[in-house]
């Protein structure tokens, strides 16, 4: 559980970058960007990892396009990822 502390520096993140676009749960911490497409990803200390390795769990793939991320960014490339159920087809976790 949360400290009354945790809790509110995570409140303040939450209002500076929103959500992590991938868990959906944490307050995304950092914006990185795909220096192809442009697009910048906002996401949490856990779903950093999980992107770079390309590690995303079939939700988290999901949660992703759902916020607006498209299958032919290189992040989520089909190279990567099972687009029909989101598996992750090279995970280096
Ligand atoms: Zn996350």
């Amino acid at each position: 559980m949360m400290t009354g502390l945790a809790k509110e520096v995570a409140d303040k993140e939450s209002e500076k970058y929103g959500r992590c676009e991938s868990c959906n749960e944490n307050a995304a911490a950092l914006i990185i960007t795909d220096l192809r497409s442009g697009k910048a990803y906002r996401v949490c200390h856990n779903c950093i990892i999980e992107l770079v390795n390309v590690s995303l769990t079939p939700e988290h793939f999901f949660n992703m396009l759902k916020a607006g991320h498209s299958k032919h960014e290189f992040w989520l490339h089909d190279d990567f990822y099972d687009w029909n159920i989101g598996e992750a087809l090279q995970p280096k976790l």
